[in-house]
């Protein structure tokens, strides 16, 4: 080796020695946590979601949806998580917080180890998705927040390319209907449940209000496919993008041949729920919906867009009634789907976290580490 050269490895090792030693003296709690020998410890609380207005879907309607808010705290930073149980999924604060309290997180020193941790907690219990998205979602938020960076950075994702979101108006009468269309006009796509059996008087009424684009979701309220199929048809001519879950989850020959005749994309939500129910789905439907409260978080959802482009499928994400803790957490993979439903903090008239924006109707992140959110005063 010549002199040069071992004079230029000499100072490079010292401009690199030199460079580490101020990154350990300013925040050595981060350098020591990023290096793995802190203990993670795990805390949640149940919280109940007010919303603005009674929300009803085909089914069922509701003014209040519960919620446990978590946090993993290690080496003094905190990654705030949730978990969401709209009634139907099956899951309830008492069920999420008992789940919760059978974990161990202080056995992993490294929070790193997502694929251990996480692999471990679905390990303890079948479903429980809810209860283990609030754990997947605020171990996501505590590794951003350790390196200092969005998720969506880490992940090499463009935070330009976020969608447009929707925003959701549910089934009502005429006069209720058209006053929330009125009240959504900063939204340049919206999202209308049918299927409470006065479809066409819904969309008549939106159509009186505005022209944007509409995403329909039927929440398997049609029963009948050569029915759903005139619907589609009729509402093909309505400006519509694609129809959401219009068949029983149960129906999947019919919502095959629907699929197979229609000449708008047919989304499926509450018939699937994680990773390995994607490939059966491949002709039965055009896409699949995509949320953290049935995905167990974003790891698995992201690996579920991934699966989802790969057999050519269309793919949305969305959300429940949720605090800005999971819809932030949902927006930083936002940028790799067609479609965002991202509405649920909008929805509620108590969020304790102010995350992404929605900013002349589109998603916007910003460059909080983690997930991107803050804890507000209250
Ligand atoms: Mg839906």
């Amino acid at each position: 080796m010549s002199f040069g050269r071992r004079t230029f490895i000499k100072s490079v090792g010292a401009v690199s020695a030199a460079a580490a030693i101020p990154v350990i003296s300013c925040n050595s709690n981060r350098a020591r946590a990023i290096i793995g020998n802190g203990k993670m410890k795990l805390s949640f609380r149940p919280y109940d979601l007010l919303l603005s207005h009674t929300f009803t879907v085909a089914g069922f309607s509701r003014d209040t949806t519960p919620v446990v808010l978590s946090e993993i705290e290690y080496e003094g930073f905190t990654g705030y998580g949730e978990a969401s149980m709209p009634p139907y999924l099956g899951e309830s604060q008492k069920s999420v917080m008992q789940f919760l309290q059978k974990l161990d997180l202080e056995q992993f020193h490294d929070p790193f180890m997502l694929d251990d941790i996480l692999s471990y907690v679905d390990s303890i219990d079948d479903g429980n998705r809810a209860a283990k998205a609030c754990v997947d979602i605020a171990l996501h938020d505590l590794i951003g927040k350790l390196l200092n960076q969005p998720l969506y950075k880490l992940w090499g994702i463009n935070p330009q390319n976020t969608p447009m979101t929707s925003y959701t108006i549910g089934i009502d009468t005429p006069e209720v209907v058209k006053l929330k269309t009125e009240e959504a006009d900063r939204f340049k796509v919206l999202k209308v449940k049918l299927g409470g059996g006065n479809d066409k008087e819904m969309i008549n009424t939106v159509r009186s209000v505005t022209d944007v684009p509409l995403y329909i979701d039927v929440n398997q309220g049609w029963k009948d496919k050569q029915e759903a199929l005139d619907m589609v048809y009729w509402l093909k001519e309505q400006g519509i993008v694609f129809i959401e879950q219009p068949l029983p989850k149960t129906a999947v020959d019919d919502t095959a041949w629907l699929t197979e005749n229609s000449p708008l994309p047919i989304i499926a939500d509450e018939a699937f729920q994680r990773l390995g129910d994607i490939a059966a789905f491949k002709g039965v439907y055009s896409g699949i919906n995509i949320k953290l409260m049935k995905s167990t978080g974003l790891r698995e959802a992201h690996k579920m867009i991934t699966v989802a482009r790969a057999l050519d499928m269309k793919v949305m994400i969305g959300c429940m009634t949720e605090t800005s803790c999971a819809v932030s957490a949902a927006s930083q993979l936002s940028p790799l789907v067609d479609w965002a439903d991202l509405d649920g903090n909008l929805l509620i008239s108590n969020d304790i976290y102010e995350g992404v924006k929605v900013v002349d109707g589109k998603v916007t992140l910003n460059d909080l580490p983690g997930i991107g959110i803050k804890k507000l005063k209250i």
